[in-house]
């Protein structure tokens, strides 16, 4: 049966990827975004669907509305974005998820929060576990995001006790794909829109850090998943496939030709040194596992920003 199903932060990357599986499976779908770092691009196609409604809205304001699912992903993903206002970064996990959590005891909606692998911090086990408790520096850079999503999963676990809210709870790890911003400095994006442009690959310390990245359509497929599922527990959805930033910068340079050189700069405060999910309550309780090889989703990703690219010129 079709449901009514409310996105938050459903005009950024992944929200607009969801909002269009979720119509296209025949769901009402309201999205709401107050285009902090999302942009309404990112939902053009949907606006003149019947099935779907767009309210512009800042989470951190109470908002009522009759909804029988939520998927609460408003917040800014990417560490440049999250740190230039870290309070609002704050607001928003905290304020912001106690909102989403508050409208689904409010009308009786199942909730799932978008958490993310940064609760584990600069991990010290490895593979990470949902077992794994973190090793988070609570008053670095990062720590406006890192523990406000830690607050955001305490919170819904509090909502979930207390007041039987049903509450479903995704660890992202690193995912990319198409209508990732320009801008936005996170690391797929920005060695595509280099390589694309010319301009030198920025590696930041040694690039032998590591990430392990999910291409979004996986993704998207484990939330739909985990809402479905009885598992009220934290679950890591990502790609194990696991990459140090030079065998990316790597990749992305070959495979758009580029002869970009690459630049080394100073590596962030509190950058994560390895990230691996071990997926396997996803795998067991979920029957999810990512498809796509790094390669394939690399490839949809690059004709993405070309386009885009050759859009302004
Ligand atoms: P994004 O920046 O593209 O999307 C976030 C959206 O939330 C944007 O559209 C933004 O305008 C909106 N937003 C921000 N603050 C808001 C507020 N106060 N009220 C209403 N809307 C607000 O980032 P994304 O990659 O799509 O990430 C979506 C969610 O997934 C975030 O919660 C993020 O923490 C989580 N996540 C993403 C990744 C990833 O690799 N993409 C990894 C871990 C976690
Ligand atoms: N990174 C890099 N060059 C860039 C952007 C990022 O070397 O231009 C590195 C960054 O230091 C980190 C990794 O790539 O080690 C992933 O960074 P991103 O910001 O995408 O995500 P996160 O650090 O949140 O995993």
């Amino acid at each position: 049966m079709a449901k009514r199903i409310l996105v938050t932060g459903g005009a950024g990357f992944l929200g607009s990827h969801l909002c269009q599986r979720l119509v296209a499976k025949g769901n009402d779908v309201v999205c709401l975004d107050n285009l902090f770092t999302g942009r309404r691009e990112n939902i053009d196609r949907l606006l003149d669907e019947h099935a779907f409604q767009f309210i512009r809205h800042d989470i951190c304001d109470p908002i009522v509305l009759e909804v029988d699912e939520i998927y609460h992903l408003a917040c800014p993903a990417s560490p440049i974005h999250y740190q230039r206002n870290p309070v609002r970064t704050i607001r928003t996990c905290v304020q912001g998820t106690l909102h989403a959590l508050e409208l689904a005891r409010e009308v009786g909606a199942r909730v799932l929060i978008a958490s993310t692998s940064e609760i584990y911090g600069d991990p010290l086990t490895h593979p990470q576990q949902e077992a794994y408790w973190g090793n988070v520096n609570p008053i670095g850079p990062r720590a406006c995001y890192d523990e406000g999503k830690r607050c955001a999963e305490a919170l819904a676990v509090s909502y979930a006790r207390q007041y039987d809210v049903q509450v479903r709870i995704a660890r992202i790890f690193n995912t990319y794909g198409p209508r990732m911003h320009e801008n936005d400095g996170r690391v797929v994006s920005n060695f595509v829109v280099q390589c694309l442009r010319s301009r030198p690959i920025t590696i930041f310390g040694q690039g032998q850090q590591t990430r392990s990245f999910c291409y979004v359509d996986d993704l998207i497929d484990g939330f739909i998943r985990l809402m479905a599922s009885g598992v009220s527990d934290p679950v890591n959805l990502g790609n194990p496939a696991e990459f140090t930033i030079l065998q990316l910068a790597q990749m992305v340079r070959g495979m758009t030709g580029s002869s970009s050189q690459l630049l080394y700069e100073q590596l962030p405060e509190d950058d994560p040194v390895r990230r691996k999910p071990d997926i396997t309550r996803a795998v067991e309780q979920l029957g999810w596992h990512p498809e796509i090889k790094l390669e394939q989703g690399l490839e949809k990703t690059i004709a993405d920003f070309r386009r885009r690219i050759q859009h302004e010129t």
